[in-house]
């Protein structure tokens, strides 16, 4: 299995059903070092297992987070990862993927895809829900963001998918924004990941990552 040592058995479980029995190149990169929470930047193409790659880890820590609060914490419950997704399709997609990740830790951590849907569905579920994990494309995310319906002061990682696509929609100043130290904490994990390394994405690096380990693939 996939870091048997490294991962809770629900994951494990999970991972099995999905076929999941080796890590891709990329997975047997990166999840050891997100796990340890260093900056990631990779250059990882559609089909090499990127998705996973973050997706792994960020499940691992939110479980590893729960198990460790004390009672008084247990109650704590705030957004605490952020998968940015180009388009609303890959946004279904990485969603889809995900919950069979978390399939035996339905009851633990909970995501929401607020790609589709209106806003003020959207504003009732957040607010109610407080889901770990959300999935949005940047501009739904700035949205939520800016009516503070999205609340990120408690976010533990933070994922640009498909960077260069991201880019090429026109969403720099988006990401920019959202990066403008209004909404982050201070402190956050970062994963960027693009299957091509343009000017533009090395600039995003700067933007976003802080002394990152860089996959090239
Ligand atoms: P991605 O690059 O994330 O779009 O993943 C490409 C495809 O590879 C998806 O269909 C995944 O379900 C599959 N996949 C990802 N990681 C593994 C793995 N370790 N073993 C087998 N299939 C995988």
């Amino acid at each position: 299995t996939i870091f048997s040592h490294l991962l809770d058995a629900r994951l494990l479980r999970a991972l099995a059903d999905m076929g999941f029995a080796r890590p891709t190149l990329v997975q047997a990169k990166a999840i050891p070092l997100a796990l340890e929470s260093k900056d990631i930047l990779a250059r990882a193409q559609t089909g090499s297992g990127k998705t996973a790659a973050y997706c792994i880890p960020i499940a691992q820590k939110i479980l590893n987070a729960k198990s460790s609060v004390d009672s008084e914490d247990a109650l704590y419950q705030a957004t605490r990862a952020l998968i940015l997704i180009p388009t609303r399709e890959l946004a279904q997609q990485v969603t889809i993927s995900l919950k069979e990740l978390l399939k035996y830790c339905e009851k633990e951590i909970s995501c929401v895809n607020v790609s589709a849907g209106t806003t003020s569905h959207l504003q009732r579920t957040l607010l109610s829900d407080k889901p770990d994990i959300v999935v949005a494309t940047p501009t739904r995310a700035l949205a939520l963001l800016q009516s503070k319906t999205l609340l990120l002061t408690d976010l533990e990682s933070l994922v640009i998918d498909e960077a260069d696509l991201i880019l090429s929609y026109g969403h720099d100043e988006t990401i920019r924004q959202i990066f403008s130290g209004m909404y982050l904490p201070k402190v956050f994990q970062s994963f960027l990941m693009s299957a091509t390394m343009t000017e533009d994405v090395e600039l995003l690096k700067g933007l976003t990552l802080r002394n990152p380990v860089i996959l090239r693939l």
